[in-house]
C-alpha cells in the first residue's frame, strides 16, 4: 500500500485516488490500444471520444443544455483576465468588476489595460474579509458584463449567491470552487475555472460560454485568441492538453459517482462545518479572520496568536501528514484547502489535531 498524506494544497491540489488509480491503470495501454490516452493523436477517435465525454458531463453535472460551449483552454484562469475583455468590451464601452481578493484583483488590473473598468464593489479597504451583499453591487446598466470571483482563495472567502444582472452578463471566475456545490449556472454567461483544484491537473482551464454571449463577442481578433475559434473546434482548433482533459473527464465521473453536485455539496457543507465548529471552539486560540456570512467552504484560513505558533502549527501537522497548510505569502496565517478530494475523514483528522496542538501549547 502507498502511503498518501492529507492533501491540503490550494492548487495544484488534491486528485481522488480512485482518479489516481485508473490513471495508472490505463496509462501504458489505453483501451487494447497499446499506447497511452497521452500518446494519441488528438484527432483520433479514442481522444475525440474523451472530449466529447467531457463535455457531456460538464453540461449534465452543471445542469447547462447545448446553448452553452464547454471549452477546454491552455494558459490558466489569468489569460481568461485578458481574453474576456478581448472578446467582450466593444469600442468605447466599460465592464463591470467586483473587487474581493486578489485574483479578482487581478482581473481587473488585466481589464485596465484595455478598457475602462467600473469597479461594482470592493473591500480593499476592509482588507478583502468579506464579500458583497447583493444590493451593494453597482453597475452601470450598459456594462459590457459583469466580472465576479466566487470563491477567493487566498482571503477565504466565497459568494453564497449571485446578483440577478438583467441584460448585464453575468461572468465569473470559479477556479477554486467549481463542481464543489450546486449553482445556479444558468445565471451565467460565462464562467471559467482552472483544472488544478477540483477538476483536475494543471494546465487545462475550463471555459464555459452561452451562445447568445459569444454571439456578440469580437469579431477581428487573432486566431487564438478568440474563444470562437476554440468553440467551433470543440477546443480542437489546436492540440488541446490532452492529459488535463482525460484526468477532467475520469474526474467528472467520480462527481458523478458521488451524486452530482448535490452530493458532494454535502460533504463539503459537513467538512466545512466541522472545519469551522474547531476554529470557534478555541476563540482564545484560532480565528477565522472573514465576516462569517462570508466564508469559504472550499478554503479555510486562520490565525493562531503568533507566527511562531502558526510556524509550530504547520511543521507539527506535516509530521501528521496534513500537508500544504501554510497560508498564501501575501497573507501570512494558515489555509485549509478543502477541495473535492479532501475527504471529511481527513478533516476529522485535521480537528483531531487541531484539539491536542492547542491543549499542548
Ligand atoms: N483565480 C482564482 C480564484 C485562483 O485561485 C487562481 C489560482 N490560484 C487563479 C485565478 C489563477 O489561476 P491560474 O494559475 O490557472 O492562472
Amino acid at each position: 500500500m502507498v502511503k498518501r498524506n492529507v492533501n491540503f494544497n490550494p492548487g495544484p491540489a488534491a486528485l481522488p485516488l480512485d482518479v489516481l488509480k485508473i490513471v495508472q491503470e490505463e496509462l501504458l495501454d489505453y483501451r487494447g490500444t497499446g499506447i497511452s490516452i497521452i500518446e494519441s493523436s488528438h484527432r483520433s477517435k479514442e481522444f475525440e471520444a474523451v472530449n466529447n465525454q467531457t463535455i457531456a458531463l460538464a453540461r449534465e453535472l452543471f445542469g447547462l443544455g447545448d446553448n452553452y460551449h464547454v471549452l477546454f483552454l491552455g494558459g490558466g484562469a489569468s489569460t481568461q483576465f485578458d481574453l474576456i475583455p478581448l472578446n467582450f468590451i466593444g469600442a468605447g464601452q466599460t465592464a463591470a468588476y467586483v473587487d474581493t481578493g486578489d485574483f479578482a484583483a487581478r482581473a481587473l488590473k488585466e481589464c485596465q489595460i484595455v478598457a475602462k473598468v467600473h469597479i461594482a464593489f470592493s473591500s480593499r479597504e476592509e482588507k478583502y474579509r468579506r464579500v458583497p451583499k447583493m444590493d451593494e453591487i453597482k453597475y452601470p446598466e450598459d456594462s459590457a458584463y459583469l466580472h465576479v470571483c466566487s470563491n477567493n482563495t487566498i482571503e477565504g472567502t466565497q459568494f453564497q449567491e449571485f446578483p440577478d444582472t438583467g441584460k448585464v452578463p453575468l461572468v465569473a471566475d470559479m477556479s477554486s470552487d467549481i463542481a464543489s456545490r450546486r449553482r445556479d449556472f444558468g445565471k451565467f454567461s460565462l464562467f471559467y475555472a482552472g483544472a488544478q483544484k477540483n477538476l483536475g491537473p494543471a494546465g487545462v482551464t475550463l471555459v464555459v460560454i452561452r451562445d447568445d454571449f459569444l454571439a456578440i463577442a469580437n469579431k477581428g481578433l487573432p486566431t487564438l485568441l478568440s474563444y470562437k475559434t476554440h468553440a467551433d473546434n470543440k477546443s480542437l482548433y489546436n492540440t488541446p492538453p490532452v492529459f488535463g482533459i482525460y484526468i477532467m473527464k475520469l474526474v467528472l465521473e467520480w462527481i458523478k459517482n458521488q451524486g452530482g453536485l448535490e452530493g458532494v455539496e454535502k460533504i463539503n457543507e459537513a467538512k466545512k462545518n466541522l472545519l469551522y465548529s474547531a476554529i470557534d471552539a478555541a476563540p482564545d486560540f484560532y480565528r477565522n479572520p472573514v465576516d462569517k456570512d462570508s466564508r469559504s467552504w472550499m478554503n479555510v484560513t486562520m490565525r493562531l496568536p503568533t507566527e511562531e505558533l502558526e510556524n509550530k502549527f504547520i511543521a507539527d501537522a506535516q509530521k501528521e501528514g496534513l500537508l500544504g497548510l501554510k497560508g498564501h505569502r501575501s497573507v501570512g496565517g494558515i489555509r485549509f484547502s478543502i477541495y473535492n478530494a479532501v475527504s471529511l475523514e481527513d478533516i476529522r483528522k485535521t480537528v483531531d489535531f487541531m484539539e491536542r496542538f492547542h491543549k499542548s501549547a
